[in-house]
C-alpha cells in the first residue's frame, strides 16, 4: 500500500467524510515537514509512512470532536500537531496554532500559505502569556506531547469557554497522570474527564484522548507564570 493509499484509507477510518482535498494537502505538508526537518528540529519521525501513521492518522482521531463553526486553540503545536491535520480535515472549524518557538511558527506560516488553509493561523507566544488577552475565548483547546496533564490543564483551560472542552492527546497508559491532574482541573473549572480510547489506523499504537469539559470560569489568578506552574503544580 502506498503512503497515499495508507493515508486515504486511514483518514476514512479516523475521519469519515473527510474533504477530498485533505489527502493532497497532508501529502504536501509531509514533504515540507521532512524537507525542513533536515535543517531544523521539527520531528523525530523521518520515515514518510510513519509521518502518515504516527502524526496524521493519530491527529485525525480528534477530527470528529471538533466544533463545526467554532474556534479551536492548539497549545504547543510544534510542527503543527494536531493543528494542521485538523485544519485540513475540518474546513468549517477555525484553528489557532500556538507555540513558544518562533522558528516553528515561521515554518507553520509557510505551510499554511502553501496549503492555502484559510481556517488556520499560527501565533508565536507562550500559552500563559497568550491567556492574558484570550480568556475563555475558544470553543475547544487541543494539545499533544507538550507537558504532563496537570501543567497542560493550567496552560490550556483558561482559554476555553465555559461549556467548551479541552482535549489532551496522551499515551494509552496515562492513568496516574489523570489522577494527578484531578485537583488542577477541578480548580480550573473542568469536569472529571471522559476518555476516548483508539488504536491509530494501520498500527497497533494505542492512544487516548482525555476530554475535559469546562463547567465554570477559571479563577483569574490562573495561569500563573511558567516557573510557578512547574515549581508548585496545582
Ligand atoms: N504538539 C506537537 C506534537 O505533538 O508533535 C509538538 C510537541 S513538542 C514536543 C512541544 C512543543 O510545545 C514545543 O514546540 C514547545 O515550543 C511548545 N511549548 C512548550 N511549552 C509551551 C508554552 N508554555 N506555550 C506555548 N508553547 C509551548
Amino acid at each position: 500500500m502506498t503512503e497515499y493509499q495508507l493515508l486515504e484509507s486511514g483518514l476514512q477510518l479516523a475521519a469519515p467524510g473527510f474533504p477530498p482535498q485533505a489527502v493532497d494537502n497532508l501529502m504536501e505538508f509531509s514533504a515540507m515537514l521532512l524537507e525542513k526537518n533536515k535543517v531544523m528540529n521539527l520531528t523525530a519521525v523521518t520515515d514518510p509512512a510513519e509521518v502518515v501513521t504516527r502524526h496524521f492518522l493519530d491527529c485525525a482521531a480528534l477530527a470528529p470532536c471538533m466544533p463545526k463553526n467554532g474556534r479551536v486553540l492548539d497549545v504547543g503545536t510544534g510542527a503543527g500537531f494536531p493543528g494542521i491535520p485538523l485544519a485540513a480535515l475540518c474546513p468549517d472549524t477555525e484553528f489557532v496554532l500556538l507555540d513558544a518557538l518562533r522558528k516553528r511558527v515561521d515554518f507553520l506560516n509557510e505551510v499554511i500559505d502553501a496549503l492555502g488553509l484559510t481556517n488556520c493561523t499560527a501565533v508565536h507566544a507562550r500559552a500563559e502569556d497568550f491567556a492574558k488577552d484570550h480568556r475563555e475565548e475558544f470553543d475547544a483547546a487541543t494539545s499533544r506531547a507538550v507537558a504532563e496533564l496537570r501543567t497542560l490543564c493550567e496552560l490550556s483551560l483558561p482559554m476555553v469557554k465555559v461549556g467548551g472542552v479541552f482535549y489532551a492527546m496522551k499515551a494509552a497508559d496515562c492513568t496516574d497522570e489523570i489522577a494527578q491532574s484531578d485537583h488542577a482541573r477541578a480548580v480550573l473549572g473542568a469536569d472529571a474527564p471522559e476518555l476516548l480510547r483508539y488504536t491509530v489506523p494501520h498500527t497497533d499504537i494505542e492512544r487516548v484522548i482525555v476530554c475535559m469539559k469546562k463547567n465554570a470560569a477559571t479563577p483569574p489568578q490562573y495561569p500563573r507564570r511558567f516557573k510557578k506552574i512547574q515549581s508548585s503544580p496545582l
